[in-house]
Parts: C-alpha cells; structure tokens; sequence
C-alpha cells in the first residue's frame, strides 16, 4: 500500500513543527468514518493512505 520509491529530497518543507498538530491535514477514515491525521509513518504515503489504522484497513 505504502509505495516507497518517493526520493527523501521531495520531503523537504514537509516538517511538521512541533505543538502545531493542529495544521496537520486530516482525511476521512474509509471504513470507520472517522477523521484522522497525518502521521509521521505516512510521511511517503500519505496520498494512499484511506484508513486510520490497520484494523479498518482490514476491516472492509
Ligand atoms: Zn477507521
């Protein structure tokens, strides 16, 4: 699911201040319906991401 040919140089300007959560973008939880936001772990496949977490993921 998480595609990881994305070059670390297209990262830049990507960092997320810390006590800034609040900026971080949000994404509706396919499966639950729940918002949820970005997290460091999908900082190379947060475009693929549709779940909140790995048991909605498998949850369909
Ligand atoms: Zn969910």
């Amino acid at each position: 699911m998480c595609r990881d040919f994305v070059p670390l140089s297209s990262l830049n300007g990507t960092k997320v201040h810390k006590g800034n959560k609040q900026n971080l973008p949000l994404k509706i939880c396919q499966s639950c319906k729940k918002p949820f936001s970005w997290r460091k772990k999908w900082a190379k496949c947060w475009d693929d991401v549709k779940y909140c977490s790995d048991r909605c993921r498998t949850n369909k």
